[in-house]
This record gives C-alpha cells, sequence and structure tokens, in this order.
C-alpha cells in the first residue's frame, strides 16, 4: 500500500516513514504543503497521512483544494494534544479521520488500512476471492486452510490486484501501487513477479487482459 507522508518535523517524519515501512507501507514522505497537495494530485496514493501545521500551504488548505478538486484519496490528519478546534475543522473540510500526537505506529496503521478499505467499499477485513484470502493486518496469504508463501513485492502485487477485484489494472498502476520513490523499476518488472505469483497461486487466479493489464475477477472460477 502506498502512503503519502506529509509531516514538516524532521524526526517525527523520518520515525514516521521508518515505522511505516516497517508495518509494510511503500511511503513517499513530503515536508510541505504545496509539495503535498501536488503529490496527491498524481492519484499514485492508497491513503494520506497530513500534518496540519505545514510550510508553504496549511494542512486544512490542502484538504480542502483537493477535495474541491474531486480527489477522494482518504486522507489521515495528524494534530497536536490540544487542537480539538483543528480536528473538528479538518474532518468538516474533507479528512477521513485523524490521529494525535504523539502517534502510535500500529494504531496508525490499523487506520490506515480501516481507511483504504472503506474507501474500496470491503467491509471486512481480510480480502476474500473463491478459496483465496488475504489478511493486510497479518500479511499472511490462504488458499482454502493452506498459508502461501508470499511476501514482499508479490504481497503488494496480489493486494493491489485483490483491492481492485473486478477491475483492469494496467502495468503502470500496478507499479504506482508497488514502489515508492527511490526505486528504479525494471520494465519488466510486474510481469516477473505475476510470472512467480502465479506459481504460487490456484491456477487462474489472475488474468492478463492483452494490451491492458492484470485482473483478479471478483467471482474467480478456481
Ligand atoms: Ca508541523
Amino acid at each position: 500500500m502506498r502512503v503519502l507522508l506529509a509531516e514538516d518535523d524532521d524526526l517525527l517524519g523520518s520515525g514516521l516513514r521508518a515505522g511505516l515501512r516497517q508495518q509494510g507501507f511503500q511511503v513517499d514522505w513530503v515536508r510541505d504543503g504545496l509539495a503535498a497537495s501536488c503529490e496527491l494530485r498524481t492519484g499514485n496514493y492508497l491513503v494520506a497521512v497530513l500534518d496540519l501545521g505545514l510550510p508553504r500551504q496549511d494542512g486544512m488548505d490542502v484538504i480542502t483544494q483537493v477535495r474541491a478538486q474531486g480527489l477522494r484519496t482518504p486522507i489521515l490528519v495528524l494534530t497536536a494534544r490540544d487542537a480539538v478546534p483543528d480536528r473538528i475543522a479538518g474532518l468538516d473540510a474533507g479528512a477521513d479521520d485523524y490521529l494525535v500526537k504523539p502517534v502510535d505506529l500500529h494504531e496508525l496503521s490499523a487506520r490506515l488500512r480501516a481507511l483504504v478499505r472503506r474507501a474500496h467499499g470491503q467491509p471486512q477485513l481480510c480480502l476474500t476471492v473463491g478459496p483465496l484470502s488475504l489478511d493486510p493486518a497479518a500479511h499472511t496469504v490462504t488458499a482454502g486452510d493452506q498459508t502461501l508463501d508470499i511476501m514482499g513485492r508479490e504481497y503488494d502485487l496480489l493486494h493491489a490486484l485483490l483491492l481492485n477485484a473486478g477491475r483492469v489494472l494496467s502495468r503502470q498502476q500496478l507499479e504506482q501501487h508497488l514502489y515508492d520513490w527511490g526505486h528504479e523499476v525494471s520494465s519488466n518488472a510486474i510481469e516477473v513477479h505475476v510470472h512467480h505469483l502465479r506459481r504460487k497461486l490456484p491456477p487462474g487466479t489472475i488474468e492478463t487482459v492483452r494490451g491492458v493489464g492484470y485482473i483478479i475477477h471478483r467471482q474467480a472460477a478456481l
């Protein structure tokens, strides 16, 4: 899951980025509000963590602006302990959730997963298609009663396809899901991951749509 983190405090920002990466997120970190709204508008992120007190453009303005432009990416706002009016204003401006600093990383991760789930209309914790089930909290994949050995990028790829079950994702969209900044992505990276994944999944799980991309059908005939 690719996350945009907007935080101008160096210590907090680097701590959050490291912590979220450890929790299995891909994280891009920006330090001011202009960069945040710019990056948000790319649509490359499943969810965003936004500090409200940001230089160059206030966090609240960022939310108001991107929402006015129709962007629906879930946004979690970080606020100071005593800033109740900020939280209310943030939610009213179009934020989806908030956390008070100092942030507990496990709680932050769980809230981000919940926001992504809701944004994709997934009420359950696990993403399930046929006998296949992916648990985003435990980072596990099972087929029936068997646990599959799927980790790293292969896991992220499967997660993206299951989250969008029923929709074709292009190679470029999958790259955006899988890689944050600073990663050289070879032109056949996605094909290679799909190839390895297919050897571990029930046959026919991932369908290739020639010239377009890949899809996992909601009602996979596995
Ligand atoms: Ca700040």
